[in-house]
């Protein structure tokens, strides 16, 4: 039975904060996509025309770090979002303790994710959930940021959820503090603990209180790290993020043009 009269269901990937993830074939064009299952039952107003506006806007998003959505439809009260289907993703890489990231390696992880950043901040779409389990990584090692302004869209994740806690640990101190007015910091901020987490193979800012960790000099928290890499991950690490570094002046540091060159995608570990 297709979905659409176009898309061949097939197994459940997960459950997510937003719905059910399945995965399914494009019968158009014999390509595998996952299926994003957005509950509308308790907006009573179903999708607004506000958030259809934007999810087309977000169509529009096409870059090679970015997951593409390829559709987006109603179908029995629930709206459905078509993503190019990718194999795993950075979670699971950094979890995984038979790969070995060299420092190339996790120049090109965080290179890729600059990259995809850069051209939504482009754009003025902010991603405001980046974790490393919506950094999905391709059959080529391409890595894509996936759920690209759906937090605008649908409401901040962890309001609705509030027991996804870990999506905190990558929340800038400005979001923190309640702020209602922020930026593309909160990318930046939330780009620089996925850093400190390739760097260190864990979570970096863990608990409440854990952002004091950033009183102490960066080198004593990563000893192996080069000073080219702690320098940017100062700048990415502001309080203020006025002064913060941007996504563009974060992929023009010296540490991106510096010895060891990322690694090419094609040649990234992966989970076996
Ligand atoms: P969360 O909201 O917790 O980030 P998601 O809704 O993004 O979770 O995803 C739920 C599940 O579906 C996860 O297991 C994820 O790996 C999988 N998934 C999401 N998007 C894709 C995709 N484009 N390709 C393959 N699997 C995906």
């Amino acid at each position: 039975k297709k979905v659409a009269d176009r898309y061949l269901k097939r197994e459940v990937l997960g459950e997510g904060t937003y719905g059910v993830v399945y995965k399914a074939i494009d019968t158009q064009t014999g390509q595998t996509v996952a299926i994003k299952k957005i509950r509308l039952g308790k907006q009573k107003e179903g999708v607004n025309f506000t958030a259809l506006r934007e999810i087309k806007l977000l169509k529009e998003l096409k870059d090679p770090n970015i997951i593409e959505l390829i559709d987006a439809f109603p179908h029995k009260g629930n709206l459905h979002l078509v993503f190019e289907f990718m194999e795993t993703d950075l979670e699971a890489v950094i979890r995984d303790r038979n790969i070995f990231l060299s420092p190339a390696d996790i120049k090109s992880y965080l290179q890729m994710t600059l990259k995809g950043l850069a051209f939504c901040h482009k754009k003025w779409v902010l991603h405001r959930d980046m974790k490393p389990n919506n950094l999905l990584i391709g059959p080529n090692g391409q890595l894509k940021l996936a759920d690209f302004g759906l937090a605008r869209v649908f409401g901040s994740p962890d309001r609705r959820f509030t027991h996804q806690v870990f999506a905190r640990w990558y929340r800038a101190p400005e979001l923190l503090f309640g702020t209602k007015q922020y930026g593309s910091g909160v990318d930046v901020w939330a780009a620089a603990c996925i850093f400190a987490e390739l760097l260190l193979r864990r979570p970096f800012l863990q608990g409440s209180s854990d952002i004091d960790q950033l009183a102490p000099p960066l080198r004593s928290l990563f000893p192996v790290a080069s000073d080219d890499a702690l320098d940017l991950l100062a700048k990415m690490f502001t309080y203020d993020p006025k002064v913060r570094i941007s996504v563009q002046q974060a992929l023009e540091h010296r540490y991106f043009t510096s010895a060891p060159l990322p690694t090419y995608p094609d040649k990234l570990p992966r989970p076996a």
